[in-house]
């Protein structure tokens, strides 16, 4: 018999055992194994049943056993200084704190928008990477003491479980997940009336409304709000919007978004109201789906002070932060610009109704691109932000050179946006063993603050070896057990799944690779020469095994191809001890395997992968890494933290493809197998450790995400505030601004540079030089001080195009000083010292110069001689 409908019933707590209710609720036991100990000792069987869910764990025990706890004063003791240690990590100041105490202007609040948030594998409402990065963001935030509050939706089916058909092909499943059986609470609203949970609502098409009511998840000091569309006020269709992640079609799509960036605005803002906590100085949009955020604030803006819409940009561009995860440009998130019209829904003067004061095409323009017909949210998001990075430092790169065609007339190296490089939570990724060796090699400073561990000598060979074997049977325990498990759903009979018990060996050197199944990440690269594979798997001496797991998006039938593609190939009975495929990969399959991996392989095509960060919670845990020089990477590599597959770029796909996995094939029989066998009279690979060692001390300070938070908040946060103070603020000065702004876009067409002379070289110029260089400027209706006029210099090339540029700000000679008419322009002029020698050139430009521009370039506005 089917139930009609399901709902969760949390669990009384005896008194005495009350304070369990308030460790469970905070998010924090997710990442402190002491709260997770003592959970288990509630009732361990369960504890392992339930896969470490304590709100589950509450909702089976049975009262018997709690009437029991309530009176074990061993346990009530344990309980009671775990809700102390608790209470003191949400109080007491910390790197945060200390920071503005020493005098640093940080903003009072941020608002964290994010599509999906990976906090926990008992709270499904992530994909992969980008989900997990959020949630890595939010505890380091919480351990530094950043007062961020993040933003997101509630899904009712998460994303989805993975299966295995007989023949390896993906099966997908939607479990329903009740939000009452999840770690997270109601938001009351106490205006709303007693015990009614706050909603927000944003309007329709159509004169309809989609209303959301919202949760908390609470993340150590961190709040999160997440937004369900699943409640009777919402007609059954829009009851689906936030049904799942990643699922349905660009309409579906779009609606999450608005929901997202309008509604997450609106939430924030009653949560604020109803809390008293400090509303959000800094808006920081992670990808471009949160991007209506910012036009919701404009219209904010509208209503409240009356300001024009250019006016309202410029406040609110000082406080935003925009940050773009893909160099891939499929990857980018585009509206047919028709859609985004009838969402925005404009009245007959073309106003929209859901964000009220603001011409439809105006938001229309902010996501503009090369194809008329679509709306991108990155190029929203990047005119948005005032501030805006890729996810690592070739990432940037690739991000300035993607985005150039935003700002024409400078060159990629001058686009406006920067780069912070990924990170994960350490005490989230690093087991718990690691923990310990990485407070030593810390030197028992603070693990979130300190930037580098110096102590790593500390930690002698033979303990580090023996966590190593330790994480590395952990890893082969889960396989045996997941690998039976995936058999019989695919068919097999208890009878002839033996074999099972004895795959995989833990102590056999041990490859991890587990991704999201996308192209440019090669799961099959290594199926190149399935003989070459097997021989590394089957060597007598140095044996090698390979761990695998990953999930294909729903609708990526080459993805699924791949994936049965691998999949067959470890079902090969000569192979299947050495080569494993793990279904349903997720958080907490993610920890064991890169904790228990000795080497974390990374192959996709250079540079597609932004950042990645699974290679980095291997490095916490003391596994090398053997990947591409592509993302973060890329920059940390330095030549004794493991090895880097040299790319092969300039030929067709197949021949790359053909190279680098020969050249990775190459690696594992000559370098990393001989260094992991080469064993000292303890049987110890002192080399290898060595290396691990050396990882460790030095990847593990870099690769933390409280180095990411860090850097954003001193990069970002904090100058986006200090703007923020002064044009979001105060709004005479956005005025001001956004007038300067029209009237320099207006006078730009008629600005010119008239002539060039240049003096003091003569006909032989040397180095040492020094170079006189003038140039008469027309500047229309405008002022010197409206302006820059620089002179650029660089080597040229054979198209007289120039590079590895430098630019020197001219001055403005004083009217009169050379019979100047300032009715027809001003001369400006520089001093150049020659620096290089060969083939050099220069020219002069004039660029808009306001002391609120954060780069030259953000107006895309720029004239050459
Ligand atoms: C870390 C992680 C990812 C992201 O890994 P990449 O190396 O960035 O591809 C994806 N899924 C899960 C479950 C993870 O834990």
């Amino acid at each position: 018999m089917k139930a009609l409908r399901r709902f969760t019933v949390r669990p009384q707590l005896p008194e005495p055992l009350e304070p369990l209710g308030a460790l469970i609720r905070n998010l924090r036991w997710s990442w402190h194994p002491a709260s997770k100990d003592l959970f288990a000792d509630i009732d361990r069987q369960l504890w392992e049943q339930l896969e470490g869910d304590p709100l589950a764990l509450l909702g089976a025990v049975s009262v018997a056993r709690l009437q029991e706890l309530a009176g074990d004063e061993d346990f009530l003791l344990r309980m009671r200084a775990l809700s102390d240690d608790l209470g003191l990590y949400l109080s007491e100041p910390r790197w945060y704190q200390q920071q503005v105490a020493a005098g640093a202007e940080f903003p009072d609040a941020v608002g964290y928008f994010s599509m999906e948030f990976g906090l926990t594998e008992v709270l499904p409402n992530y994909s992969g990477g980008l989900g997990i990065l959020a949630g890595d963001h939010l505890k380091s935030a919480s351990d530094l003491g950043v007062p961020i509050i993040g933003v997101g939706l509630l899904y009712h089916f998460g994303y989805f479980w993975q299966s295995l058909s007989a023949d390896g092909w993906q099966q997908e499943h939607y479990p329903a997940h009740d939000p009452q059986g999840l770690p997270i609470e109601r938001v009351l609203d106490p205006e709303a009336g007693p015990g009614r949970q706050l909603t927000v609502s944003v309007s329709m098409p159509g004169g309809r409304t989609l209303a959301a009511r919202v949760w908390l998840a609470q993340v150590g000091r961190v709040p999160l709000l997440l937004l369900d569309a699943d409640i009777e006020e919402n007609d059954d269709h829009l009851r689906q919007v936030t049904d799942r992640l990643y699922g349905g079609d660009q309409d579906h799509r779009i609606k999450q978004e608005i929901l997202l960036g309008i509604g997450g605005v609106r939430a924030i803002n009653a949560w604020c109201r109803i809390t008293g906590h400090a509303r959000p100085e800094v808006f920081h949009m992670n990808e471009g789906h949160a991007g209506f955020l910012g036009v919701e604030r404009i219209s904010e803006l509208i209503a409240a002070e009356g300001v024009t819409f250019d006016e309202g940009l410029a406040a609110v561009r000082a406080g935003n932060v925009f940050t773009t995860h893909t160099p891939v440009p499929a990857g980018i998130d585009r509206f047919p610009v028709d859609l985004v019209r009838h969402y925005l829904d404009g009245d007959q003067h073309g106003r929209s109704r859901v964000l009220p004061g603001i011409e439809v095409e105006r938001i229309v323009a902010l996501g503009a691109e090369p194809d008329p017909s679509r709306f991108n949210m990155a190029h929203m998001g990047l005119r948005l932000g005032q501030r805006s990075n890729g996810v690592a430092k070739l990432h940037g790169v690739v991000s300035r050179n993607m985005f150039s065609g935003l700002y024409p007339g400078f060159e990629a190296e001058e686009v406006p946006i920067g780069s912070v490089t990924n990170g994960v939570h350490l005490p989230t990724w690093a087991a718990r063993e690691m923990v310990e060796v990485a407070g030593e090699m810390a030197d028992w400073q603070d693990l979130a603050s300190a930037s580098e561990w110096p102590a790593a000598d500390r930690v002698p060979a033979a303990r580090l070896w023996e966590i190593r074997r330790l994480l590395r049977s952990r890893l082969v325990d889960l396989a045996r057990a997941t690998v039976r498990r995936s058999y019989l759903q695919r068919g097999s009979t208890e009878a002839e799944l033996d074999w099972t018990d004895s795959i995989l060996d833990p102590d056999v050197l041990t490859i991890g690779f587990a991704r999201r199944v996308s192209t440019y990440k090669r799961l099959t690269l290594m199926l190149r020469d399935p003989a070459r594979l097997k021989q590394i798997l089957l060597d007598r001496d140095h044996p090698v095994q390979i761990v695998v797991a990953g999930k294909a998006h729903p609708a990526d039938e080459y993805g699924k191809r791949f994936m049965q593609e691998m999949v067959r190939f470890t079902d090969d009975p000569e192979i299947r001890h050495r080569i494993v495929f793990l279904p349903d990969y997720d958080m907490g399959m993610a920890s064991v395997l890169c904790a228990g991996a000795d080497v974390w392989l990374n192959n996709p095509i250079r540079p597609q992968e932004a950042s990645g960060t699974s290679g980095m919670k291997a490095a916490l845990n003391g596994a090398l890494n053997l990947s591409i020089s592509d993302g973060w990477w890329d920059e940390l590599y330095d030549g004794h933290d493991g090895w880097t597959i040299p790319s092969a770029n300039g030929v067709d796909d197949a021949r790359r493809d053909e190279l680098e996995a020969s050249a990775l094939y190459g690696l594992v029989e000559s370098r990393v197998a001989p260094l992991f066998y080469q064993r000292d009279a303890a049987g110890v690979p002192q080399a290898w450790i060595d290396m691990v060692r050396h990882a460790l001390a030095y990847l593990g300070p870099r690769v933390q995400a409280t180095r990411m938070v860090r850097d954003y908040v001193t990069g970002y946060y904090g100058p986006a505030a200090r703007y923020n103070r002064r044009v979001g603020q105060d709004l005479a000065v956005a005025k001001d601004l956004a007038a300067w702004k029209t009237r320099v876009a207006a006078a730009w067409p008629l600005v010119r540079v008239v002539n060039v002379d240049t003096s003091g070289i003569g006909t032989d110029p040397s180095l040492g030089n020094v170079m006189t260089v003038r140039a008469f400027v027309d500047l229309a209706d405008l002022q010197p001080e409206d302006v820059e006029v620089q002179t650029v210099t660089g080597r040229v090339d054979e198209h007289e195009d120039l590079h590895d540029i430098t630019t020197v700000p001219m001055s403005v000679l004083p009217a009169g000083a050379e019979s100047v008419d300032p009715a027809e322009g001003f001369r400006f002029e520089a001093q150049l010292p020659l620096t290089r020698s060969g083939a050099v050139g220069y020219t002069v430009r004039v660029l808009p110069r306001h002391p609120l521009l954060v780069s030259p370039a953000e107006l895309g506005l720029v004239t050459h001689a």
